[in-house]
């Protein structure tokens, strides 16, 4: 049982139209710690799916004409609710994903943030007067929500993934529908006890926990109600979800995989690139889209930073992420452990160093040893794919047409970082990478004031940042005529 300030954070079933769906409990959640029980939740299916949908769209148009300083002031007060409650939403966020507690109240600092952004924003969604090409003419330009938008998320940020989307959706106007993964479901619910507490109105926020993604998501990708499908996880499965929603032609974003390239430059500060590929690798055990997946290092450096990165990673603490000075938490599954060494090994076969770990780790079956691998080519099966777990590849170069040529080399473009004092080639480099975003001399990038979202196959559109509303606006033109009658 959790150890909660606040218990009623914990709950036990789908949030639907503002009850609370408890029958049938059968779901178990697991601490990927060692696999023990969490908790037992009702499992939804797609009917209720539906009925989440019904609710949705009963509740749209007074939370559309709701003035925006109200929606505003709802939203503020979740906020508030959120940061108050950080401690336990934290400890919820470990005992089911097991990412470290400190890393945990992070994500729900981060989450929140998007709230109180977006909440912001909610009263600045402007529209335009244009010149209009005819004296007798006026052209007006108003925004509008676009309706109900309908979300899933995956299980490594379970409560950040759905806030991001959340907040800007409430913001404009919209309401919403959640499933969040079948792995992370209580981070969602918390979070619905809070939106409850807040005073935001039954079937505004709404979220649906199961375990059957595939009949849940038809209906979030088809149900002729809904304008706008949101999606967080891999590009396969993204793929297939827009495809989905083409039969009712709706509004989708999405927020997909990653194959980030960290570049070290000659004449980079080796310590701070040394922190970055920390602070970008090994978070979340390797789990999240924004992961550095291949380092680049310029062969005159490559000894000197490969030495000192492996120095620092071999000092990271692995452990149970409630234990206090734990860096790296277990990876999500058995499968995932299995699928990270199944790479590591193959890439030993086609001729790579391995410098540091490499196996599973004695703490548990869902432990990976923190790796690096050198000797490394572009080509190799580990620097193709997105590794999602502990392990770091690096490559070396030689100048800077050819790094660039090298990270480029994916069908993916989220997040990509290079370090290098010469303000010329930052200019050059920060242009060229076919990346999303871009971290100069900086490991951490994301934040609710910035613009987060990848280009190529690692999705569409951008959560966060004043850019973040649009994706859940329709842009209206009215045309006023006969004004010189
Ligand atoms: P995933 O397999 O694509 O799952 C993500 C979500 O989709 C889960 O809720 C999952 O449900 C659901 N799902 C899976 N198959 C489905 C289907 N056929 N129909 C409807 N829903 C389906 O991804 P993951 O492996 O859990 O998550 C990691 C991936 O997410 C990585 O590729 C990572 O890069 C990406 N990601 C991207 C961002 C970003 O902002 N770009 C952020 C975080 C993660 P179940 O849990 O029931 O399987």
């Amino acid at each position: 049982m959790l150890s909660l300030t606040n218990p009623a954070l914990l709950k036990s079933g789908s949030y639907i139209d503002g009850n609370w769906h408890q029958d049938n409990q059968h779901l178990g959640v697991r601490n990927p710690v060692n696999g023990e029980l969490v908790h037992t939740i009702a499992n939804a299916n797609a009917q209720n799916v539906v009925t989440a949908v019904e609710a949705a769209k009963k509740a749209q148009k007074a939370w559309q004409q709701m003035p925006a300083a109200n929606r505003a002031q709802l939203m503020r007060k979740w906020y508030d609710l959120m940061m108050q409650n950080q401690h336990d939403l934290g400890i919820i966020l470990t005992a089911e994903q097991g990412k470290p507690l400190a890393e945990a109240k992070g994500e729900i600092a981060y989450g929140a943030a998007f709230i109180d952004w977006f909440s912001e924003e909610a009263k600045r969604v402007y529209g335009d007067t244009i010149p209009a090409p005819a004296g007798d003419k006026r052209i007006v330009v108003i925004k509008q929500p676009v309706g109900v938008v309908a979300a899933i998320t995956p299980w490594n940020f379970p409560n950040a993934m759905i806030a991001r989307k959340a907040a800007a959706a409430l913001a404009a106007g919209c309401t919403f529908v959640v499933r969040p993964a079948t792995q992370t479901p209580l981070s969602a619910l918390a979070m619905a006890e809070l939106a409850e507490q807040a005073g935001i109105p039954k079937g505004v926020f709404n979220v649906v926990v199961g375990d059957n993604a595939r009949a849940m998501g038809q209906v979030l990708t088809t149900h002729p109600d809904i304008a706008k499908f949101t999606f967080t996880g891999s590009t396969a499965v993204g793929k297939s979800l827009i495809s989905q929603c083409a039969s009712t032609v709706k509004k989708v974003s999405m927020e997909l995989g990653g194959n980030a390239p960290f570049i070290v430059f000659d004449d980079a500060d080796i310590d701070a690139a040394v922190q970055g590929a920390i602070a970008s690798k090994y978070r979340n055990a390797g789990q999240t889209c924004v992961c550095t997946n291949r380092i680049f290092v310029h062969s005159k450096i490559a000894e000197q930073f490969s030495e000192k990165f492996i120095a620092a990673v071999n000092q990271l603490t692995v452990g149970d992420g409630m234990q206090e000075g734990v860096q790296i938490g277990p990876m999500i599954s058995k499968q995932a452990v299995d699928d990270v060494d199944t790479l590591v090994q193959q890439s030993i076969a086609e001729g790579a160093h391995l410098a540091l770990g490499g196996e599973r780790h004695p703490y548990g079956e869902r432990y990976y040893k923190p790796t690096i691998m050198t000797q490394v080519s572009n080509q190799m099966a580990i620097a193709c794919n997105e590794i999602f777990g502990p392990v770091t590849p690096i490559i070396t170069f030689d100048d800077e047409q050819q790094v660039i040529a090298m990270a480029n080399d994916t069908e993916y473009g989220l997040a990509a970082y290079f370090y290098s004092r010469d303000i010329g080639r930052i200019w050059r480099v920060a242009e060229a990478l076919e990346y999303g975003m871009v971290g100069i001399n900086e490991g951490i990038i994301s934040n609710a004031a910035a613009p987060f979202g990848g280009v190529k196959q690692s999705g569409n559109g951008r959560e966060g940042s004043m850019y973040g509303l649009d994706d859940y606006l329709e842009i209206k033109y009215l045309c006023m005529g006969g004004i010189d009658r």
